[in-house]
């Protein structure tokens, strides 16, 4: 016997994950039978502001990139697959800020010291 713990279950109140045939939620108590019955997940609509694809997104690239990944993993509102692809776009991206903020100041510290030259 195989014990599944689905991602794509969550808690739409305080989107802790569950497993599928829980009828409420362990932590909050909300209900959650409903779905549990739809495992396929026809997408509802999204009581929770991190279940909208377009806010985590604005949200993972101006905020947080990829310190928000893991939130990106409990919303609702992407597919496994999208999950995947949006995780590594995250990562790319964190690591060329990462590289273009080294930058900056590697030419940052060339100007300081020419400043210092000249003085
Ligand atoms: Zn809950």
């Amino acid at each position: 016997m195989r014990e599944v713990i689905t991602l794509d279950l969550i808690c739409p109140h305080c989107t802790v994950g569950l497993r599928p045939a829980v009828k409420r939620c362990p932590q909050c108590g909300h209900d959650v039978s409903r779905h549990s019955g739809d495992p396929t997940g026809t997408p509802s609509v999204a009581d929770n502001w991190a279940d909208h694809p377009a806010i985590v997104l604005g949200m993972l690239f101006l905020v947080l990139a990829a310190l928000g990944l893991p939130w990106l993993w409990r919303s609702r509102g992407f597919s496994k697959r999208a999950k995947w692809f949006w995780t590594l776009v995250i990562l790319i991206y964190t690591a060329l800020l990462l590289w273009l903020i080294w930058m900056a100041i590697g030419y940052l510290v060339v100007q300081i010291e020419a400043l210092r030259a000249v003085w």
